[in-house]
């Protein structure tokens, strides 16, 4: 065996290149990529990972390692490839995508969080003559013995309803550690697998087919809201169990619900580890350590789950797939969770399993060409019905009570009879809308781009009309080009608390709940609205995109949206598409169990094809609709794009760098890849950081890779390799 002399190492600590270290003799037949190290750096010591180790080192006087944190690698073999892929395709530092990879709990070194279960530690019999003895004078003893006797699996600290000290030291009751369970404290019914309709099982079966190749696959569940798309999930992380296996469950950050939670633990209890970033450090860490060491085999997470350690991974499932939380845009590495869990799979030789009632345009299509297999859940699961949809014409109502209203007739009549009948209704205010958006109020024109398919935008600063992608601009016309009225062109917004308010005035006593960014700016404030809401302390919940997703209200029979038609003036090529999933969406809120659903789309559009598409909910003729646009205009999935975006305190400094690079490109860019020009971003200041982008649209992200690994090492801009949004 060979021994290394020299590492090399990224720092967790923010520092752009590796550095090397000489390895002292005692570990030079120790030391692995992927292990967890403390170095010196100038006078202080820094935790780093290994990630090359080497023979030689042409850097003199090199100092040696200081300490060896793990005893093995932090990343298993594939979880490395996977690092690797990520730096290269997304065109970011490998220091940056360690950091995915090595979470906060592992890099501070937080020690799993200790656990105990008490037990009885005597016969029945004595137990109860115990208890009778105790009872007079210490009856707090008598309780916690009894608390125990009815406890034979045991009670962890937080339930008991006494201190343990006393009978531990009597030896009465026992404790045991309990450092690798993620059990919570609740109880669990078990429930069993259903026995599946003749769509799922078909489903099932090829899913079934893959897992047992052992090479990857990937399959698209295409199911309605209620089609029982979990209950394949749940069954095919049964046979990844059998295979002796481990399953990554992605969810959307925001139905990583309790109620997500208990029905998988209901099916599979102490095998899950659950994975998100509210949970604390430890509690990470023991998942964490769980994974690794193989005692779960389950994890359950939001788009980070992707990188943790699971063992011998069988099977990767990306709910919701065409969900934008998956997508990292606001740091680097800008990677998309279910694109990490396809090449995940693929380096695991895994299958991996995208469900979604309105899949994206890109999975779609690509099981379209056969990269995926396709199964489609055409029907509920349940008795529930597809919820009835009718679209009303706000420019009527606007018109009938001289004014502005948040609500029609029809929806306040519908509402009455709901509070009637003690149902629940959500109303949905889609806040996706611009608010700076164009809009004549004779007519509801909306003035849109020559050159694409795209609304323009007003700049309050240059007071002009501009298309983001082309740069196409006009200045604000005195008339409106459709109706030709004169200074109707207004500006569109409002908010949750308005509606809110205004219900209240139109129906005195009705009991309301608000969910937005506002009302869940605290830790847990999401979930206990909605236990509040399930637990019927409202007859209505108003909320944003919010209140759209997962969640299953019983006893929700109308769902009223009150501006179906606001993301359309979003001037980015993913507003359609991101319009029929939202609307689809909140329409499978309604008339989930028994009681039959309704769904209101209030609209200044009504004959808009898209809203007809989302109200038929007809996902089949918006694909192809949607998917010609794209052709015509070369989006994606016709093509990739990438996001480049400069900032800084200085507007001036921002627009420079950035056409700085954009020029850099256009010399070393032969044809193939196509420029946009520099434009000042949807939002051109954050935080006092004035932004600059360009969009970059190429057939192959290979092709672009090195050139834009060069700029990430010397210039300060982001890369963005697949943008869920290409305006903001
Ligand atoms: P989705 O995930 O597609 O929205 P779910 O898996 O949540 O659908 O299923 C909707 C409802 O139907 C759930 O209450 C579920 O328990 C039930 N269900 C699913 N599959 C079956 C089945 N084969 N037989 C009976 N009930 C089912
Ligand atoms: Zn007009
Ligand atoms: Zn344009």
């Amino acid at each position: 065996m060979s021994s290394t002399l020299f590492v090399s190492v990224v720092l967790d600590q923010n520092l752009k290149k590796p550095l090397d270290y000489a390895v002292p003799e005692q570990w030079q037949r120790l030391v692995q990529v992927g292990m967890r190290v403390e170095v010196p750096l100038r006078s202080s010591l820094q935790k780093a990972t290994i990630v090359a180790l080497k023979e030689t080192s042409n850097i003199p006087h090199l100092k040696e390692i200081a300490r060896l944190l793990s005893a093995e690698s932090a990343l298993s073999d594939p979880l490395w490839k996977l690092a690797h892929w990520m730096a290269h395709y997304y065109a970011a530092p490998l220091q940056r995508v360690m950091k995915c990879f090595i979470p906060p709990s592992l890099r501070k070194e937080v020690r799993p969080k200790k656990e105990f279960l008490f037990f009885l530690a005597l016969t029945k019999d004595e137990a109860i003559t115990h208890i009778a003895s105790l009872r007079e004078k210490r009856p707090k003893q008598a309780d916690l013995l009894e608390q125990l006797l009815h406890a034979p699996k045991g009670l962890p600290a937080a339930q008991l309803n006494s201190s343990p000290e006393a009978l531990l030291k009597k030896k009465w009751i026992r404790r045991e550690e309990k450092a690798s369970s993620e059990l919570s404290n609740e109880e669990f019914f078990p429930t069993y697998p259903k026995k599946l309709n003749e769509e799922q099982s078909t489903c099932l079966e090829k899913i079934t087919a893959s897992l047992r190749t052992e090479q990857f696959a990937a399959h698209l569940i295409q199911g309605v809201t209620g089609s029982g798309k979990t209950e394949v999930y749940l069954q095919a992380i049964q046979t990844t169990l059998d295979l002796g296996k481990s399953a990554i469950m992605l969810v959307p950050e925001i139905s990583l619900t309790s109620q997500t939670i208990e029905r998988f633990r209901s099916r599979f209890q102490e095998k899950i580890a659950i994975w998100h970033h509210r949970r604390s450090l430890g509690e990470r860490t023991t998942a964490w350590n769980l994974l690794k060491n193989g005692q779960a085999q389950i994890v359950i997470g939001a788009r980070s789950a992707i990188f943790c350690p699971a063992q011998k991974v069988g099977l990767i499932i990306v709910d919701e797939e065409h969900d934008a939380s998956y997508k990292q845009s606001e740091e680097i590495p800008c990677y998309h969770g279910r694109d990490i869990a396809v090449m995940r799979a693929h380096i695991e030789r895994a299958t991996v399993l995208l469900g979604s009632a309105t899949p994206s345009l890109e999975s779609r299509y690509n099981a379209d060409i056969g990269k995926y297999t396709l199964s489609k859940l055409n029907s509920r699961a349940t008795s529930a019905t597809i919820p009835k949809v009718s679209i009303i014409d706000m420019k009527q109502v606007y018109d009938r009570v001289g004014g502005f209203t948040h609500f029609s007739d029809p929806l306040i009549d519908a509402l009455k009879l709901r509070l009637e009948a003690g149902e629940q209704t959500l109303l949905f205010l889609n806040r996706r809308g611009y608010h700076r958006l164009q809009m004549c109020s004779a007519c509801r024109y909306i003035i849109k781009c020559p050159h694409c398919d795209l609304s323009l935008t007003f700049h309050k600063n240059s007071h002009e009309l501009r298309c983001h992608l082309c740069d196409f601009s006009q200045n604000v016309p005195p008339l409106c080009p459709q109706c030709q009225s004169r200074e109707t062109l207004q500006f569109k917004g409002f908010g949750t608390e308005h509606v809110e308010r205004s219900l209240h005035a139109l129906l005195p006593g009705v009991r309301t709940l608000r969910m937005d960014r506002d009302t869940t700016r605290q830790k847990e404030s999401h979930e206990e609205l909605y236990k509040q809401f399930r637990a019927h302390k409202a007859d209505v919940l108003i909320g944003t995109q919010m209140i759209a997703k997962g969640f299953h209200f019983p006893s929700v029979t109308l769902v009223g949206v009150l501006n179906a038609d606001a993301a359309l003036h979003i001037p980015d090529f993913r507003s359609a598409e991101q319009l029929f999933q939202l609307i689809t969406q909140v329409a499978g809120r309604s008339g989930r169990s028994e009681l039959p659903g309704e769904v209101i789309l209030q609209t200044f559009l009504p004959d808009h094809p898209l809203l007809k598409l989302a109200a038929a909910q007809d996902y089949e003729a918006f694909y192809q609709v949607e998917l010609a646009e794209r052709r015509l205009f070369q989006y994606p999935p016709f093509c990739h794009l990438v996001k480049i975006t400069c900032s800084s305190p200085h507007p001036d400094k921002a627009q420079e760098e950035a056409l700085q690079i954009h020029a850099q490109l256009q010399k070393q860019l032969s044809e193939g890849p196509l420029l946009l020009p520099v434009l000042p971003a949807g939002h051109p200041k954050i935080k006092d950081q004035y932004r600059f982008q360009f969009i970059i649209k190429c057939l192959k992200i290979k092709d672009l890779s090195s050139l834009l690994e060069q700029l990430t090492t010397d210039l300060n801009c982001k890369i963005d390799v697949d943008p869920i949004n290409t305006f903001f």
